[in-house]
């Protein structure tokens, strides 16, 4: 009996979930029809609006985002159309309408190489359709604008470029492994907003990637927390820094380079009562980009994107790009070796000598060359042992050596002390170390078991390891003669590393 209502029920169930798509699939052809009959009465804005409101509640719907990429893409947004129909080819490489609109997308955004190759895809797809042969005439042309695109890339590539100017001596970029996840916080409320604002960052951003041919890419993403670099907008005129430049980016540095990056873009013009004209809004963008991008200080030259000043720019010029590719060559850090001496033979002081080893260490511990980074930050602790960047770095680079190196437990456990060992407030390494303490079966909140493993650290000679039990310990519990043991270890001249 059981086994025959079941079965019943499933049947039910199967006939309700068919009815209810083929709702669905009636719902999302009407959504696509209105917005043709809009496009059609040329309301293209009204059309996107539909079409993503259809989206929001239907997220995998082809149809939908087929049609929407298309909107996208009347309305010259077409970095927005060419991650939507991105999506669609994800799903089904096989469709040509989407491999055509790709290629129009990509010959828009002046990508003549991608565009050639949907074309040719489409072509392979339709030979019969009367398109093919359209798109055929095209093909050669964009083909030459392609070549054309790559020998002046070649001719830029030799010449000057400003990277002592705008790097400092602190010569700090992204880990490139991964593309930079970018998050844009939608400008919409924002008086003096316009939405072909967002078009041209999206520009601007692919004017990076380009200029340094794919090295360096970002992934935008509608989560604010899994982002590196996030960009917001603002009217506010008095924002600090403001007036001179329309925008202002802040970059976050750690052992590993350049962490996270903000970026702040004027909606209104500082200089005139008014909206910001587009020319000026894109030049901010890509001017914003490059410092988020290690670009830190400004070009000399007039006509750089980098220049103080943004009036004559058109966008990235050939000593942009030399710069930003110099900044990231493999090479940049072998070639920035300084001497140690000055131009007059004479030592250098010694707080440059100790600025040089952080700016070292930094490189170092973001390419993960851990060994190495932890010697240029020791070198710089022996010239200034309270040289605070030098501490933070040097524990994030024994924190990072113990999480990139597999290790053993026990190896891994020093290794977060000695980071802890030289930042204390380092919470991260803290927190790594309680975990593994607690995946081996102790409680990292006792006082008695980090007393123990002090008195181990001491048995096996390892000093700094037990002045960081010890401190442990004492957060947990105050005692006076736990705090004698660790003043005298701490009064100890210690073995090296
Ligand atoms: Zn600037």
């Amino acid at each position: 009996m059981v086994g025959s209502i079941s079965t019943a029920v499933i049947l039910a169930l199967g006939f309700q979930i068919k009815g209810l798509a083929e709702t669905k699939k009636n719902k999302e052809d009407t959504v696509v029809t209105e917005a043709r009959l809009l496009i059609e009465a040329g309301k293209v804005t009204e059309a996107e609006s539909k079409l993503a409101a259809a989206l929001r509640s239907n997220s995998a719907n082809d149809n939908i985002r087929f049609a929407h990429a298309d909107t996208l893409y009347k309305l010259g947004r077409f970095h927005f159309a060419a991650d939507e129909i991105k999506d669609v080819l994800n799903n089904n490489q096989s469709n040509a309408e989407a491999v055509l609109l790709s290629g129009k997308i990509f010959q828009s955004m002046h990508h003549p190489k991608e565009a050639v190759e949907a074309y040719k895809k489409f072509q392979q797809m339709k030979p019969d359709d009367t398109r093919s042969q359209q798109y055929g005439a095209l093909i050669s042309v964009l083909e030459t604008e392609a070549r054309n695109d790559s020998r002046k890339k070649t001719e830029q590539s030799s010449g000057d470029n400003y990277l002592a100017a705008v790097a400092g001596s602190n010569l700090l970029r992204w880990n490139l492994d991964k593309p930079i996840s970018v998050f844009v916080k939608d400008g919409t409320a924002i008086p003096g907003y316009r939405t072909e604002y967002e078009e041209s960052l999206r520009q601007a951003f692919d004017e990076w990637t380009q200029a340094t041919d794919g090295k360096i890419r970002f992934a935008f993403t509608q989560d604010p927390s899994l982002a590196q670099m996030s960009v917001v907008w603002t009217d506010d005129l008095h924002a600090p820094a403001m007036t001179a430049e329309a925008g202002v980016a802040k970059t976050a540095f750690g052992a590993s380079g350049i962490e996270s990056a903000e970026i702040l873009l004027l909606t209104l013009d500082p200089l005139k009562d008014g909206p910001l004209g587009k020319n000026r809004l894109f030049n901010t963008c890509l001017h914003e980009i490059g410092h988020a991008l290690g670009l830190q200080g400004h070009s000399p030259h007039e006509d750089d994107i980098m220049s103080s000043t943004l009036i004559v720019q058109q966008g990235l010029s050939p000593r942009d790009v030399r710069t930003i590719n110099a900044l990231y060559s493999d090479k940049a850090t072998a070639e920035r070796t300084l001497p140690d001496k000055d131009e007059y033979g004479r030592p250098l002081p010694p707080s440059l000598l100790c600025q040089r080893h952080v700016q070292e260490g930094s490189v170092a511990a973001g390419n993960n060359q851990f060994d190495k980074a932890i010697s240029e930050f020791e070198q710089a602790l022996k010239i200034d042992p309270k040289q605070e960047r030098a501490r933070e770095g040097i524990a994030i680079a024994f924190n990072n050596m113990a999480i990139e190196k597999e290790t053993s437990s026990e190896k891994s456990i020093e290794l977060f002390r000695k980071a802890l060992f030289w930042d204390p407030t380092c919470d991260i390494a803290r927190g790594n170390l309680n975990s593994y303490l607690q995946s081996m079966g102790m409680d990292p909140k006792s006082f008695d078991v980090r007393v123990k493993l002090a008195e181990q650290c001491l048995k096996n000679n390892d000093v700094r390891g037990a002045i960081v039990e010890y401190a442990e310990a004492l957060i947990y519990r105050s005692d006076d003669n736990t705090r004698k043991k660790l003043e005298a270890l701490r009064a100890k001249k210690l073995p090296p590393n």
